[in-house]
């Protein structure tokens, strides 16, 4: 069972919340599933534990609440812990990002997909968020479990909503808006999209507002922290 700890669960303009971007262990491995502004703070403590052999990034987007410190990450996981970062992204766009703020690459090993064999797969979505960017969910699979974590999105990609109904996903992490917007997806859009009997399985992120008790007296679940 994949099951992700979340170290925030807000919006970029709710710092109340935190960013919403999570971690997982598989064995020796660590995952963070984005890493924002506010991670470097949350993971240090958990990084300098070195009870694990390889810490990867999935990363969905390169907005500041996905990716903020991931140049903090990687020079401290490289000169501090001596464990180069792996970053999973399938865009060469992060590595700009990396270069303008200082990273060399030597720092990290750049990946555009996980590997065939790793702990986990990692099959990355194209999902419509940011006109001047390429973003990403991932569908996250064990081998017995399978999740999505969307990032930020404007719904759900059809594939992944078709193998949630067909219950290939067991759950779905999902960026849900309180307003109607172009780049994120509006509760109405999920609930459109998902039958009351399937709510409880969709876990509500990358919350705006005080919206916990409105999401749950839909039938779904939100994140916890
Ligand atoms: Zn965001
Ligand atoms: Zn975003």
């Amino acid at each position: 069972m994949i099951e992700p700890i979340f170290f925030g669960r807000g919006a970029a303009f709710y710092p109340a919340e935190g960013n919403t971007n999570a971690y997982f262990r598989r064995g020796e491995e660590l995952f963070f599933l984005d890493f924002g502004e506010a991670a470097f703070a949350h993971a240090a403590p958990m990084l300098d534990r070195k009870d694990y052999h390889r810490a990867t990034v999935l990363l969905t987007h390169l907005h500041a609440d996905h990716a903020g410190s991931l140049p903090s990450l990687c020079s401290y996981m490289a000169m501090v812990l001596h464990m180069p970062l792996r970053i999973v992204h399938p865009s060469p766009a992060v590595l700009d990002f990396l270069r303008i703020t200082g990273i060399s690459p030597s720092c990290y090993e750049w990946l555009p997909a996980l590997p065939a064999g790793a702990a986990v797969s990692a099959a990355a979505y194209p999902v419509r968020h940011a006109n001047d960017m390429a973003c990403f969910g991932y569908v996250l699979s064990d081998g017995s479990d399978a999740i999505y974590f969307s990032g930020d999105a404007h719904e759900p990609p059809e594939a992944v909503l078709h193998a949630f109904l067909e219950g290939k996903i067991s759950r779905l992490y999902h960026d849900t808006a309180s307003h109607e917007s172009n780049g994120h997806c509006y509760y109405r859009t999920l609930c459109n999209a998902i039958p009351p009997e399937r709510r409880k399985d969709v876990f509500c992120m990358h919350l705006d507002g005080d919206y916990e008790e409105l999401y749950q007296q839909l039938g779904f679940s939100v994140v916890q922290v």
